[in-house]
């Protein structure tokens, strides 16, 4: 496939050293490797945002209902500032943090706004701020929601979109996008999803407001629309404010996936769920619990799914997997004897099999067998396992599960 979106290959991962010598190169995975550099702290730096948000270089990746906007669906759309200005007005930025806060009137809504960083790689045309130097890009939700001049606004901004030709990609997994494009998609998904998800303070339950460029939200002491209600204007006492903790952050849950190897390294583990087309499987991954190791974590969900007691862990690469919020740990582990091996299905009922492979079987599958979930698989495939696409982190850890060399330990990529 020409189009197939290529997996980020950073320069550091090209780089010679002797870590990289001793464990191999680094493994990048799909969504990750942003070409954005964050400056995370310049987020409460409003000259900053201010300068930003104005520069002609300003791009903004629109979302509604979390659907980013697009020219094709493996081509994103970044819109200037004057196509969204109506949303997102020029002085935006211009007041500090503290007053913003001291003005909150809670009947006022604005759309979801985050900056995301600069991208370095258009200095020639990028705004300059001490040394940095890039084009500024931002998230912005469109979703009709919130105050009714909000809703009317957000309306008018699709319509003008789309009379462009263009839309807003419905897809379960967003995964046509080029490896940037795809890192830039997650953190835009992400923060506007977790944005959405937090209007609310979780202590006093009152209305809160985004701060810090998008990446925090705070629960202000007063509300100006209380007045209206006859009220007086200070909120309720709420801990969010009294003690360190007073902002709401962003969420990443982590999540571990592990490419399971027998105790001859001749056999890999894999599941399937009920979910899954014929033939598909893939590596077992669940949730990391709280007091939990990541290599504890490993062991417990492949007891729990598949009953196979795990040796060896080892922590392999990750994935940002912005659905909503997850960070995907890959590891390799491997069981120390036959024993081990067996499978039981009925600790937890979450999987429809789990089966040990003929590492030859899945070679085969990982080189003719691929694709998207609910694509087909590629022209040579007649049948037998079907795995996961490169974009996954699935892919990668049955790819190092296979050239596993158990002489010296060793897996080459
Ligand atoms: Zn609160």
């Amino acid at each position: 496939m020409s189009n197939a979106p290529q997996i980020p290959v950073p320069a550091h991962t090209l780089a010679e050293t002797m870590l990289s010598r001793r464990f191999g190169r680094e493994t990048v995975n799909y969504f990750s490797s942003s070409p954005l550099n964050r400056l995370s702290f310049l987020r409460t730096e409003h000259p900053f945002l201010s300068a930003a948000i104005r520069h002609p270089s300003a791009r903004f990746v629109l979302l509604k209902d979390l659907a980013p906007l697009t020219k094709s669906p493996a081509e994103p759309y970044y819109a200037k500032h004057n196509e969204v200005q109506k949303l997102v007005p020029d002085d935006i930025y211009d007041k500090p943090e503290e007053d913003i806060i001291k003005e909150f009137d809670s009947r006022k809504t604005t759309p979801h706004l985050v900056f995301l960083g600069l991208d370095e790689t258009r200095k020639q045309d990028g705004l300059t701020w001490n040394i940095y130097t890039g084009a500024p890009f931002f998230a912005l939700d469109v979703t009709p929601k919130g105050c009714e001049e909000q809703q009317t606004t957000c309306k008018s901004v699709i319509g003008e979109m789309e009379a462009k030709g263009l839309s807003f990609l419905q897809a379960r997994v967003v995964m046509s996008f080029s490896a940037d494009e795809a890192a830039v998609y997650a953190q835009s998904r992400a923060l506007i999803d977790w944005n959405t998800r937090n209007t609310f303070c979780g202590t006093c339950g009152n209305p809160t407001l985004s701060v810090n460029a998008g990446t925090k939200r705070a629960c202000p002491p007063t509300d100006a629309a209380l007045v209206d209600q006859g009220k007086c204007v200070e909120r309720p006492a709420c801990n969010t404010r009294t003690t360190l903790s007073n902002l709401s952050f962003p969420r990443t849950d982590p999540t571990i996936i592990v490419a399971v190897i027998s105790a001859d390294a001749k056999r890999i583990l894999l599941g399937r769920s009920k979910r899954f087309p014929p033939n598909w499987y893939s590596t077992l991954a669940g949730f990391i619990e709280p007091a939990e190791s990541i290599e504890d974590a490993v062991r417990r969900e492949v007891w729990e799914e598949a009953g196979v007691t795990l040796s060896r862990v080892v922590i392999h690469s990750s994935q940002p997997w912005p659905y909503p919020a997850n960070l995907m740990i890959g590891a390799i582990a491997q069981v120390s004897d036959v024993e081990h091996e067996k499978i039981n299905l009925e600790h937890d009922p979450e999987l429809e099999d789990a089966k040990w492979f003929d590492v030859q079987e899945v070679e085969e599958a990982l080189r003719i067998g691929i694709s998207a979930l609910g694509d087909n698989a590629g022209p040579e495939y007649k049948g037998g396992l079907r795995l996961p696409p490169h974009t996954a982190i699935a892919n990668q850890l049955i790819r190092a599960a296979v050239n596993f060399d158990p002489k010296s330990g060793d897996s080459k990529m």
